[in-house]
């Protein structure tokens, strides 16, 4: 009997969960501690994943990929996060740096960067700079035409599996007058002058990936330039919505993962005599937990689903993300609870839930940012409503 509720998976989908519980109990759950104390970048743990094919899970069968729907990819996350929640993000950083390839990138393109990221090689998403993270059309880093060239100038920050990765999808402004509606996107290779991939973030949490900032000074010619012309702003903002899925599904390995410590931990513990879960202090903040992971779960599938059945998910995804990430912090928080003391210290799985929770609130748009999101798709709803009659039925006339 499982009390988490199960989602009814495809039998393809099942198939790759069960490949990545196999490889995450064998090799990533076992290799999470040395991982967070060390702050080091798994290359092992990263050529498993391509080995199993899990790294181009996403990516179309004609570009040396799997093709899986966004629910395999939602469960294979969700298993790896709940064993090494630093594998499973820098999982999540390949999907974030190939969609825009895949959403807007020329046949060649494709066959070039998605086929490298099948093979291993990863691309970046780099969006964020110091000064803008989430009012994206803010940034500063400057793309000037140059011929048939383009030279970036600028500094991007918090880059995913920077230095780790070979490629970046560079977004900057190419035309300083339009806003939000002048941002182009650009592929730019590490090994080109004027690439500097600057200091490696020192984390909270999730130490087992690498974050650096990017130093441009770079010239690339235009056929490096992905997408429409200054339309890039949107083409972050569709891969933002497949990329908050997959947070959620982050945050739910996590979440499982702190519940089953706190949940074992509390039949264990004898206090006064008796399991510390005997005593409804602690036996309802576990029910609570999962009843609340449950409910998350149920937010990912169906934003996943959405998206496998084409329909938008830019609300549903920011709900996911929201909804999971709030709930993985309260579920790690939960845990350090129930194992008390020993909890606040290194080297409980507890006290680095803990830790690597918290980001999932921030990344790819931040708890505040997805209530943003929400509230204009309420409004507009509302609106809608008062347009064809609503208010007028609301108010009984
Ligand atoms: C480990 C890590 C990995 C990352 N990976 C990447 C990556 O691969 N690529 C990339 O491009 N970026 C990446 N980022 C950057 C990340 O997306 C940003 O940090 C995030 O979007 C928040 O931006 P900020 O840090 O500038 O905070 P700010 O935008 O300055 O926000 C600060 C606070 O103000 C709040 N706030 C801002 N505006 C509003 C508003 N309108 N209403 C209410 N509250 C508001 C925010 O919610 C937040 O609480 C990463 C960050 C980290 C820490």
């Amino acid at each position: 009997m499982t009390v988490i509720w199960q989602p009814a998976l495809s039998k393809e989908a099942s198939r790759w969960r069960e490949l990545a519980h196999r490889v995450t109990q064998e090799h990533f759950a076992p290799l999470a501690a040395e991982l967070d104390r060390e702050q080091r970048y798994p290359w092992e743990n990263v050529r498993r994943l391509v080995e199993h094919k899990l790294a181009g899970l996403f990516i179309p069968k004609q570009f040396g990929g799997q093709d899986t729907s966004l629910c395999a990819t939602a469960a294979v996350v969700e298993t790896i996060a709940s064993g090494c929640p630093s594998t499973a993000a820098i999982l999540c950083t390949y999907q974030l740096g190939a969609f825009p390839v895949l959403l807007a990138g020329r046949e060649d393109q494709k066959q070039h960067y998605l086929g490298e990221m099948a093979r291993g090689v990863a691309t970046s998403f780099a969006l964020s700079e110091r000064n803008t993270g989430s009012d994206a059309a803010a940034i500063q880093t400057t793309a000037h035409r140059e011929g048939d060239h383009w030279r970036l100038c600028g500094e991007k920050y918090w880059i995913g599996n920077g230095g780790a990765s070979r490629y970046y999808v560079v977004f900057a402004k190419s035309d300083a007058d339009r806003g939000a509606r002048g941002i182009s996107a650009f592929m730019v290779d590490k090994d080109q002058s004027g690439v500097v991939v600057d200091e490696v973030a020192d984390k909270m949490g999730l130490r087992g990936t690498q974050t650096s900032n990017l130093r441009l000074d770079v010239t690339v010619p235009d056929s490096a330039r992905i997408g429409e012309m200054n339309g890039a702003l949107r083409l972050a903002l569709q891969t933002l919505n497949v990329g908050r899925v997959l947070v959620a599904a982050q945050s739910l390995g996590l979440a499982l993962a702190a519940y089953r410590e706190a949940a074992q931990r509390g039949v264990e513990r004898q206090a006064f005599g008796r399991p510390i879960i005997e005593n409804q202090g602690i036996g309802f903040r576990l029910a609570d937990s999962a009843v609340e992971i449950s409910a998350a779960r149920m937010m990912l599938y169906e934003a996943a689903s959405a998206y496998d059945e084409s329909r938008d998910i830019a609300t549903l995804g920011a709900m996911a993300k929201l909804y999971a990430s709030e709930v993985a912090h309260r579920a790690a928080d939960c845990a350090v609870q129930v194992w008390g003391g020993l909890g606040y210290c290194k080297p409980t799985a507890a006290e680095r839930l803990y830790r690597d929770q918290r980001v999932l609130e921030i990344y790819e748009g931040t708890s505040e940012i997805q209530r943003l999101v929400i509230a204009r798709a309420v409004r507009q709803e509302a609106e809608e409503c008062i347009a064809a009659g609503g208010a007028k039925a609301r108010a009984g006339g």
